[in-house]
């Protein structure tokens, strides 16, 4: 099965899903959206297909890209697309298959269902998987599944590579009117890439790593890393067994030959440095006078418009700072309008996978001038949730030798409640924003939030009230609640316009 000539892509148009190639799908054949029964494998899959795209068809600049935008390439530029590059995505290929290595010595093979994030592992409880372990998965499954597990999964365990971007990084895409489109808006042009990764001209020399080959226990500076190699990269030694039967892919759900399983080698190499992957944000701090950079994840049960700052907006104070999505940065130089986001990720202990995250966002128009704006919304909303958070801490603690608390702990209880009340108000501000009147956004965030908390701090206390013995602890956690929102208010007062 070759990604760049057979129908591997599940889409659907109207209702059945059916596979369509990449030509298809680039050349406006055939068009439809993604169709998997699982988000995260949907998400894995788009990645996959702007990864692809990017390393055929890198656009010179901006011009060519709004053109790829609006028209689906042309036969013959398909096939120049392609051309010296089939051997780099034929998953059977004799010697350089994707996301492979031959020759992988392993004593057994390794079930389909560790390809899966979060199927075998059994904590899996906030999942909604199909009944069932993974029986085996169809060619066109096993290729998202391979890449998923090397750009967005923790590793195997000890002793196994996890992807170039660290453990469970955060992934942003920008979503265009069809899939067709969507693809083209997280390219990047020459130029941009020059911008952000000025070694870019390696692309032409280094294929991918399964192709190039890794040298056992080497240091490689993320330097010596081209485009095409840090889009295809793959960090564990990993083998498909042949197939073994035709039946029904436990991913996408059609009959199809089936891998059932693969081989797996622990394999030791270190990366020198941080790869600007066009897909991730970076998080960095100055330390020593040396700059350490990380991508952001999902540490926390935390929602996921907590980490949009540092997704979206350039910050430097000197010590630390974001360096936002490559693709939005340029999607800002651009000086687009609205921006609609898809942000992805897997929340990880290890290499269980406890959740997976899958959000839309949409920044309402002036984004571009004003990012930073982004960030105080953010940092207004958590501002809230710390003055519930301590209100309540005394209401449960009490004061020594003063008054008794109510004896329980609410905070957390109480941070998770405040996140699933503020969900839609966070996504509606981002998408309705008025970007050039930041005072007006504030205030009218800030009597929201305010509100909010007021009735979150009622419903938290309310089974106290009749206690006589909880009176003081009621009065004195309310008093230090309205303490801090007053604080809160006159500090929205005081925001420059
Ligand atoms: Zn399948």
């Amino acid at each position: 099965m070759n990604l760049l000539t057979d129908a591997w892509i599940p889409v659907q148009q109207t209702g059945l899903m059916e596979k369509i190639t990449l030509q298809q799908l680039l050349c406006g054949e055939k068009q439809g959206e993604l169709c998997l029964p699982r988000d995260d494998m949907e998400f894995a899959c788009l990645q996959l297909l702007v990864a692809i795209t990017q390393v055929l068809f890198t656009p010179a600049d901006r011009k060519l890209l709004i053109q790829r935008i609006k028209q689906p390439l042309t036969h013959e530029e398909f096939v120049e697309g392609c051309e010296g590059k089939l051997d780099w995505f034929d998953l059977e290929h004799s010697e350089t298959p994707f996301m492979q290595f031959r020759g992988v010595k392993a004593k057994e093979l390794t079930p389909m269902d560790k390809l899966m994030a979060g199927v075998a592992d059994g904590t899996n409880k906030t999942f909604v998987n199909p009944q069932g372990l993974v029986a085996g998965l169809c060619a066109g499954c096993v290729s998202i599944a391979f890449y998923n597990t090397a750009y967005n999964c923790p590793s195997m365990g000890g002793g196994f590579k996890s992807g170039m971007r660290g453990s469970t990084p955060i992934t942003v895409l920008i979503r265009g009117e069809d899939l067709r489109q969507t693809l083209w808006h997280n390219v990047l042009t020459q130029d941009s890439l020059a911008r952000e990764m000025p070694w870019y001209g390696l692309a032409t020399v280094t294929p991918p790593n399964y192709v190039q080959g890794v040298v056992r226990e080497s240091k490689i500076p993320a330097s010596k890393i081209g485009l095409i190699q840090g889009l295809f990269w793959q960090p564990a030694r990993f083998e498909l067994a042949p197939i073994e039967f035709e039946g029904s892919c436990s991913c996408c759900g059609q009959m199809l030959p089936l891998y059932t399983g693969f081989k797996k080698e622990k394999f030791n190499y270190t990366i020198d440095g941080v790869w600007p992957h066009p897909l991730s944000a970076r998080t960095f701090a100055i330390k020593k006078g040396q700059k350490e950079e990380k991508f952001p994840s999902f540490t926390t049960t935390q929602p996921s418009w907590v980490h949009l700052a540092k997704l979206v907006v350039e910050k430097d104070n000197g010590k630390e700072g974001y360096h936002p999505v490559p693709i939005i940065t340029q999607l800002k130089s651009f000086g687009a309008k609205r921006l609609d986001l898809m942000v992805g990720g897997y929340r990880n202990n290890q290499a269980t996978v406890l959740e997976r995250r899958h959000e839309m966002y949409s920044l309402a128009n002036g984004w571009q001038n004003n990012t930073q704006l982004v960030d105080e919304l953010i940092n207004q909303a958590q501002e809230f949730k710390r003055a519930l958070r301590k209100a309540l801490y005394l209401f449960g603690e009490g004061v020594k030798d003063r008054f008794a608390g109510a004896g329980v702990n609410l905070t957390d209880q109480y941070d998770t409640i405040f996140y699933q009340q503020t969900e839609q108000l966070m996504h509606e501000s981002f998408a309705e924003v008025d970007f050039d009147q930041p005072s007006i956004t504030l205030d009218a965030l800030a009597s929201s939030l305010k509100r909010q908390v007021i009735k979150l701090f009622d419903q938290a206390v309310f089974p106290y009230q009749q206690e006589p013995k909880m009176l003081k602890a009621l009065a004195s956690s309310r008093r230090l609640l309205n303490k801090y929102l007053k604080e809160l208010e006159a500090h929205g007062g005081n925001h420059e316009q």
